[in-house]
């Protein structure tokens, strides 16, 4: 201790009240508290000798203390107990903190309001920083106080560990190559996953999901709970997702393991038959989360349309080539008016490309605005789109088709 730290402690002490002090019997780490802030790198319990011999009161040891009740000096028991909890599961960064008795808590105001508060520190901030401390001595893992991939908050009361553990963020692109399977797990309509006679006992409207076909392999290696998935968008049900594919984020939560074989995750799905694939899968965080739920990609589309009643092919690329480059108003879809608001948005339709006309059907390839309605653009949705290919055409519009071929995130 420097001798102005000597200084600067003695002055204190000879200011305290001492008879609050010789009537509620502490230790020396309780003690050494009430000048936790004066001075740098003095241990507690020897500030709290200070304390003790300057006044003259007796020794005690924490399990007679009035305060602490036997909890300081404990810390490399409750290390042991927290690193015996933590060993259960793989973790880069961790905070401790902790839970103490209200009682103990009430007594420690008392004392700062009986004797001084000035300089003193709460017991909680002694305990997590020299619990913590030894964590990490013990452990060789990083602390963080921002975002620790596990919280252990240790309920002095009990002796017991209580985890919170963040969940594991994982980046990647996938492609659907088969129809009928939505993007996300989709609750039965009626019985909302209860199980009923509409969806055959399952809960579900669908069978499966591209989330539960990658969140299923994820989970196998992560020991997660449960999983959530963010995409960059959604492609509809009955539309496929090829290109590079679409950018996500699958959340794991309670994830055992974080550190995970990606390339064999990638292959076991796109081996599994199931119709999705994915790509660059890595490691990501949550404001990835919010990047990838907020973008506004452009995308490019290729849809099949066919037509009732005859077309004139030269009819059809003129009204292609009149639509490229349009501004068109798409009211809310029908299809989705039941949850959405029904409001007028004007999106552009930056390419429009005849690629064939055969057998009544044409193909076409489309480069489109974020939050195109690439269906109403086609058929017309009574209307409520326009322009469209139909009003155009004069004819009616049927999508047999849709593809999402490209989703443009990254300039
Ligand atoms: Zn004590
Ligand atoms: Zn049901």
């Amino acid at each position: 201790m420097s001798s102005e730290d000597q200084k600067s402690i003695e002055k204190i002490i000879s200011g305290l009240d001492t008879e609050f002090l010789t009537d509620h019997p502490m230790c020396e780490y309780c003690l050494g508290r009430l000048l936790a802030k004066i001075g740098t790198g003095i241990p507690n319990e020897v500030r709290g000798a200070e304390v003790r011999t300057h006044t003259q009161l007796t020794q005690i040891e924490p399990e007679d203390c009035w305060l602490c009740d036997g909890i300081s000096g404990q810390w490399s028991r409750y290390a042991s107990l927290v690193t015996t909890k933590l060993s259960d599961w793989e973790y880069a960064t961790y905070l401790v903190g902790s839970k103490f008795d209200p009682e103990i808590i009430e007594k420690e105001e008392t004392l700062w309001t009986e004797v001084s508060g000035e300089h003193s520190e709460p017991i909680k901030a002694e305990f997590n920083r020299e619990v913590g401390k030894l964590v990490y001595d013990m452990t060789a893992k990083e602390v963080s106080f921002d975002k620790p991939d596990i919280v252990t908050v240790v309920d002095t009361m009990y002796d017991s560990i209580d985890l919170q553990v963040s969940p594991l963020f994982i980046y990647g692109r996938y492609r659907k190559l088969v129809r009928g399977i939505p993007q996300t797990r989709w609750p039965c309509r009626k019985c909302l996953g209860k199980g009923c006679e509409r969806c055959s006992n399952t809960g579900k409207m669908y069978q499966t999901s591209v989330e539960e076909i990658i969140g299923r392999e994820v989970m196998k290696h992560s020991e997660g709970i449960d999983h959530k998935f963010h995409g960059m968008g959604r492609e509809d049900v009955d539309a496929l997702m090829l290109g590079t594919g679409r950018p996500f984020v699958l959340e794991i939560k309670w994830p055992v393991k974080r550190n995970l074989p990606f390339d064999e995750i990638e292959s076991s799905i796109n081996n599994s038959g199931e119709g999705v694939e994915v790509s660059d899968l890595r490691l990501s965080d949550g404001k990835e989360v919010i990047r990838v739920k907020s973008a506004r990609p452009e995308k490019k589309y290729r849809v099949s349309v066919s037509f009732r009643g005859q077309i004139d092919e030269e009819k059809l690329k003129e009204v292609v080539s009149s639509l490229g480059g349009k501004t068109i108003a798409q009211k809310t879809p029908n299809r989705v008016k039941h949850r959405r608001a029904d409001k007028t948005r004007a999106r552009v339709v930056k390419t429009l490309e005849l690629v064939s006309y055969a057998d009544e059907l044409a193909t076409l390839e489309l480069v489109a605005e974020a939050g195109t309605y690439v269906k109403e653009f086609v058929h017309g949705d009574e209307g409520r789109t326009t322009p469209s290919i139909a009003e155009a055409l004069g004819v009616v519009c049927k999508v047999e088709k849709l593809n999402v071929l490209e989703i443009r995130d990254k300039a």
